[in-house]
C-alpha cells in the first residue's frame, strides 16, 4: 500500500496538562506535557485578557512542534 509516505505525524498523542486535563493530539511524540490546554487557558475560557497571554499562546503551540527540533 501508500504507508511510508507520511511520516509518523499521524500518531495520536497524549498530551497531559498541568491542570489534569488529557487529551490526544497529532505528533510524532507519545506523550506530551502541557502547561495549559482548552480546558483551562484564558483564552479560550475568555476570563483573562488576551494581550496578557499571547505569550503564552505561543509557548503553548510551540510544545506541538517540538518535532522540528528532532533532527
Ligand atoms: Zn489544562
Amino acid at each position: 500500500m501508500k504507508e511510508g509516505i507520511h511520516p509518523e505525524y499521524n500518531h495520536e498523542s497524549v498530551v497531559k496538562c498541568a491542570c489534569g486535563n488529557t487529551f490526544t493530539t497529532g505528533s510524532v511524540k507519545d506523550e506530551l506535557k502541557v502547561e495549559i490546554c482548552s480546558k483551562c487557558h484564558p483564552f479560550f475560557t475568555g476570563k483573562q485578557k488576551i494581550m496578557d497571554i499571547g505569550g503564552r499562546i505561543d509557548k503553548f503551540n510551540k510544545r506541538f512542534n517540538l518535532n522540528q527540533d528532532s533532527k
